[in-house]
Formats: structure tokens, sequence, C-alpha cells
């Protein structure tokens, strides 16, 4: 396996974030989408690892989905649901892939994919990158623990993540928002039920794939 060192991990987040904040100054721009395809499964055009920041003059339809869910939680508890799903998950402790004082990795309830697993920041923060300059270290440390861990189970993992981040130039603020890492390893194949559906076929529990990351 190829060793991935610490301060590489925060030397690529920090030139993300120094070209995020760069790309947002332009305000045609409302969305930001930073992403990572690894290995030929998950899409990868390249050859050598690298992620790609796409600036959007709109808000993209799966980002708005989550983005309304939040708003209509965040109208009806006033609570952020994200913050509720943190404090839930280090309460059950069950589907907790790694944990540091910042940051939070864990497979989510009802994932969608197996061994899905989200980062988190456990403050409330709705951007990528605001406030993270003091956490990026931790940021750094929790990614690259969450893929080590994904490689010692799955060696030659292909997988994706995406950034889910709060709307940039007036677009939405991030009062309700919580920014996240949605990292899915690509183990199955979307097939003819979900694309037809648009539901999810899930046959590893989310707590069976925590305690498999967990276990060596
Ligand atoms: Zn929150
Ligand atoms: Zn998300």
């Amino acid at each position: 396996m190829q060793k991935i060192f610490q301060i590489e991990v925060e030397n690529y987040l920090r030139m993300c974030c120094r070209r995020g904040t760069d790309l947002a100054k332009d305000k045609r721009f409302k969305y930001l989408m930073y992403f990572r395809n690894f290995g030929p499964a998950a899409g990868a055009s390249l050859e050598h690892p690298h992620t790609q920041i796409v600036a959007l003059p709109m808000v993209p339809k799966n980002a708005l989905e989550e983005i309304h869910g939040a708003k209509a939680y965040f109208d009806f508890r006033e609570r952020c649901i994200f913050c509720d799903i943190i404090r839930q998950e280090i309460e059950e402790k069950e589907r907790i892939v790694a944990e540091n004082k910042f940051f939070l990795s864990f497979c989510p309830f009802v994932s969608r994919f197996p061994f899905e697993t989200w980062i988190i920041p456990k403050k409330h923060s709705g951007h990528f990158c605001q406030d993270l300059s003091g956490e990026l270290s931790a940021l750094g440390e929790i990614l690259k623990e969450t893929i080590v861990k994904m490689k010692r189970v799955f060696p030659n993992l292909s997988y994706n993540y995406i950034v889910h981040s709060a709307p940039i130039n007036g677009e939405g603020d991030g009062e309700f928002y919580h920014w996240h890492i949605e990292f899915m390893p690509k183990l199955t194949q979307v097939a003819g039920f979900e694309w037809g559906t648009g539901f999810y076929v899930n046959s590893t529990p989310p707590e069976l794939a925590a305690k498999y990351l967990n276990s060596k």
C-alpha cells in the first residue's frame, strides 16, 4: 500500500482551500464542488490521483435536495440536523470510524452504499474552508486515517469523495447547513432499480462496515 504522509494531506487541503477561496471571489459562481475520483471503478479520468474543483453558476440538484432537507429540519426543530447526527453518532459509538478533537468520521445511519463514510466538523460550520485554518491538520489527520482504514480492508479500492458545502455568493447561508465530506468506496454497481427509483440497496449495515474498518 502506498504510504500516505500527513504533511502531504495537509498541504493538499490547504491548496484546495486556497483555490476555493479565490474562486468564490467571482460573484458569478454560486456553488463550489470539490471531488476526488480515485481508481478506474470510480471513473477517474487521469492515471495519477487528483482532485477537481468545479465552480458552478447554479446550485446543483443533489446539493439542493440536501440543503432543502436541512432547512426543513431547521424550521421544525430550530437545530441543525447535522449537529444532531453528530451528537447521536458520538452517543451511540457503533458507526464511528475515527474521531479527533475537531472531526468525526462515521458510517452514517441508513447509508446508501456499503462502507459509505462521512467526515464532518464537530463544530457547526456551513462552508468548507471557513474558520478551518486552525483545524486543517486535524482534518488531514482524520482524512488520512479514514483512507488508511479503508485500504486495509480493501487494498485495491476505487473511491469517490465529495465535499458538500453551503452555496456561495448569496445563494444561501450556512446557518442550517453543515459542511461534510461524503466518502464513497466503489464496491457495488448502481443498477436498474437504483437508476429507476433513486432508492439505494445497501447489503452492508453501517454498524458492520464500521466494525470491519476498526478491526485490523
Ligand atoms: Zn451543524
Ligand atoms: Zn451531503
